[in-house]
């Protein structure tokens, strides 16, 4: 029966280098499940059709990526609301022949935190206080969107480009009032860690042949959590640097984590079973890196 076989993908260009085969292929073996994940090379001015040969060809759904979250957008029948406030479609699911868009990867973001600090929440605890951002790109949106989700009382944009920081924060802010939201020059990037709970880097500095992000720690508190959502290396300059601080180490977070727990959510939407982060799928991934 080609109805229980269930299909999936990436839809991207350019898309060779995913890992999301990989991740989905694993799960899909793991539970037995008759299906396939494939990688679908779609270039930008096909985006239209190819959303529309989903439902022809009988696909459950697909993950987009770049350039097409954006996109997609003004493509679906229905948006989810955390996907329109993060401006950025990741996960595509058909439903009733109607194509639902999702964005998973802040519930990544937020799984990969919880990971390293079970305990970890935005409001209150030991982990609430102002978390600094740097960057405010597709990626910055996602980490933005769920800290707002999850109340945190304060976030410090911090980004080269001031302006688009300062359109984040008015953006987020008219979405997440119960958060004080502000715009950092990037020069004063060392300054904005004072008294942060969290420093999160979502810019592409620290990435396999990419420069390194200087940044000085000095002002940020022992206890606060260092996370960087690149994970091609896994530990970038930033995390190793944190982990070695004399004097006292951060806890850091990688980027491989958001990446896994944004695929296991969008699993569970196309193939109804929700899969567990394993270290043998963490090696399997590793591997590819
Ligand atoms: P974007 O192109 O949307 O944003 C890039 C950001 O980096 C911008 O804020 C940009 O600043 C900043 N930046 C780039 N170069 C420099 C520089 N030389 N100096 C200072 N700032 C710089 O990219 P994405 O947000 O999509 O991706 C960013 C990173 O996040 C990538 O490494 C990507 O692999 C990773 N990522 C990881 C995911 C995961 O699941 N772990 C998911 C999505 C992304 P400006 O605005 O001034 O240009």
């Amino acid at each position: 029966m080609e109805s229980t076989y269930t299909l999936a993908g990436v839809m991207g260009w350019p898309v060779r280098h995913s890992r999301s085969p990989v991740i989905h292929g694993h799960w899909i073996r793991e539970h037995g499940l008759k299906g396939d994940y494939v990688l679908l090379p779609v270039q930008p001015g096909q985006l239209p059709e190819a959303l529309s040969g989903l439902r022809a060809l009988g696909f459950a759904g697909c993950n987009l990526t770049i350039p097409h979250k954006v996109a997609a957008l003004s493509l679906v029948d229905r948006v989810d609301p955390l996907a329109a406030r993060i401006g950025a479609i990741n996960t595509l699911v058909v439903k009733d022949g109607e194509l639902l868009g999702y964005n998973t990867d802040a519930e990544g973001y937020v799984q990969s935190l919880r990971e390293a600090q079970p305990s970890w929440r935005a409001d209150s605890g030991p982990h609430a206080g102002p978390v600094a951002v740097l960057g405010a790109g597709g990626a910055a949106r996602a980490v933005l969107a769920v800290l707002g989700e999850q109340g945190a009382p304060e976030i410090r944009i911090c980004n080269r480009s001031l302006d688009k920081a300062q359109a984040l924060a008015a953006e987020f802010g008219a979405h997440y009032p119960r958060t004080r939201w502000h715009a950092w020059p990037w020069e004063q990037r060392h300054a904005a860690l004072d008294g942060c709970t969290q420093l999160v880097n979502t810019t592409s500095l620290g990435m396999t042949g990419q420069d390194a992000l200087e940044i000085r720690l000095d002002a940020l508190p022992r206890t606060a959590l260092v996370c960087d959502v690149i994970y091609t290396p896994l530990e970038t300059p930033l995390l190793a640097a944190a982990r070695t601080r004399p004097g006292g180490q951060h806890v850091t977070v990688n980027g491989l984590g958001m990446l896994l727990y944004q695929a296991r959510a969008a699993f569970q939407h196309w193939f109804g079973v929700l899969p567990e982060v394993t270290p043998a799928l963490r090696r399997a991934v590793e591997a590819t890196l």
